[in-house]
C-alpha cells in the first residue's frame, strides 16, 4: 500500500533576478528555464522519489507541458494512471521569478486543474483505496479537495492536507484530519487571527485541533517547523545548508514526511526524515529538479 496524492501539475517558468520587480517596475533577468511543477505533482515526486509507491489523480490539458510533466512523473516512478486530459484547456502554468537570496514570487495559472471534479475522485477511487497515505492540496477547488478528504476518511485512510495556498477550510474537511501542514501564512488564513510569535502560533494550531484535525504541523522555512497535537508541541529546528531556491521546499518536506511515515509509522522520524529532504531541495535551483532520490538523500546525509 502506497500514498495517494491528489492535486495539481503546473509548468514552471522560471526566471533569476536580482530583485523580485515591484509593483510597474521592469526588470532584465538572469536565465529562464521550464522546470516540471505543481503543488501536487512535486509532492507526488517527492514521495516516489524517496521510495513510497505513489500514484497521482489530476489533470492536465492537451499540449505540450502536459507531455512533459507526464514524463516527469513517470521517470520518477510516480503511476499516472490517475491523471486525464483535458481537451481545449491549457494545462496549469506558474510563473516564478527567484532572487539572490532564493526568494521567490509565484502567479499560478490553473488551467486544467482548476476542473478536477467530485466525479474524477469517484473515477479513481481504487487508487485511494490501493494507498494507506492520501495528500491533498489547495490548487485545486476546495470542493473537491473536502470530497476527496471526505473520501478518504471513510475508507480508513490517513489523511494529510497541505492548505497551500492559502485559503479557508471546511469545518467538514478538517474534522478528523490526520495532518494539516501549513506555514504561517496559510495557519493565519485558516484560523483567521494574526500570527506573531510562537503563542499565537500554538493557539492557532490549537483552534484547529479542537475542529477535529490531529496533528497540525507549522512550516517555518529556515527555523523548522513546529508539531502541535492536544496533549503537546514540539519545535524542530531547520537543517543548516546553503539555500539558492526554496521553490518547492514546502513539497519537498511534506512528500519526505509522508514517505517515512508510510514506512515507519512514527512521526518525529518521518518529521526529521521531511525537513532534511527540503533542506536538501533549497540547495538546487527549481521544483521537481531540485527533489531528491533515495540515494541522493541517503549519500548527503551520511
Ligand atoms: P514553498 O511554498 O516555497 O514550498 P513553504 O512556505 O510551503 O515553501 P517552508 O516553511 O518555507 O515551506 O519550508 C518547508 C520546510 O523546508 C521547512 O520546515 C524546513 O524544514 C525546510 N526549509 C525551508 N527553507 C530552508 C532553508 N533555508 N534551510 C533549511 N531548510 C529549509
Amino acid at each position: 500500500m502506497g500514498i495517494c496524492v491528489i492535486g495539481s501539475l503546473n509548468m514552471d517558468l522560471v526566471v533569476r533576478v536580482k530583485e523580485i520587480p515591484k509593483k510597474g517596475e521592469t526588470v532584465i533577468g538572469k536565465d529562464f528555464s521550464t522546470v516540471p511543477g505543481g503543488k501536487g505533482a512535486n509532492q507526488a515526486v517527492a514521495a516516489s522519489r524517496l521510495g513510497a509507491k505513489t500514484f497521482m489523480i489530476g489533470k492536465v490539458g492537451d499540449d505540450s507541458f502536459a507531455k512533459n510533466l507526464k514524463e516527469s512523473l513517470s521517470s520518477s516512478n510516480v503511476d499516472i494512471k490517475g491523471l486525464q486530459e483535458e481537451k481545449n484547456l491549457p494545462t496549469g502554468v506558474a510563473l516564478i521569478s527567484v532572487d539572490e537570496h532564493g526568494g521567490n514570487s509565484i502567479i499560478v495559472a490553473p488551467g486544467a486543474n482548476f476542473e478536477m471534479r467530485k466525479e474524477d475522485i469517484d473515477k479513481n477511487m481504487s487508487l485511494i483505496e490501493d494507498s494507506k497515505i492520501v495528500v491533498l492540496q489547495h490548487e485545486i477547488p476546495i470542493e473537491t479537495v473536502s470530497y476527496a478528504l471526505a473520501a478518504a476518511k471513510s475508507k480508513g485512510k490517513i489523511t494529510v492536507l497541505n492548505p497551500a495556498p492559502a485559503d479557508e477550510v471546511s469545518l467538514e474537511a478538517l474534522k478528523g484530519l490526520d495532518f494539516i501542514i501549513p506555514n504561517e501564512h496559510e495557519l493565519e488564513t485558516l484560523c483567521k487571527q494574526k500570527i506573531t510569535d510562537e503563542k499565537s502560533m500554538i493557539e492557532g494550531a490549537k483552534s484547529l485541533i479542537e475542529k477535529g484535525v490531529k496533528n497540525v504541523i507549522i512550516t517555518l522555512g529556515e527555523k523548522g517547523c513546529l508539531h502541535v497535537t492536544a496533549s503537546e508541541s514540539i519545535n524542530y529546528d531547520a537543517f543548516k545548508v546553503v539555500a539558492v531556491d526554496t521553490t518547492a521546499a514546502g513539497d519537498s518536506f511534506i512528500g519526505g514526511f509522508c514517505a517515512n511515515y508510510l514506512k515507519t509509522g512514527d512521526i518525529k522520524a518521518a518529521i526529521v526524515f521531511g525537513q532534511k529532504t527540503a533542506a536538501l531541495s533549497v540547495t538546487k535551483y527549481g521544483a521537481q529538479s531540485s527533489i531528491p532520490t533515495i540515494e541522493e538523500f541517503e549519500e548527503f546525509w551520511r
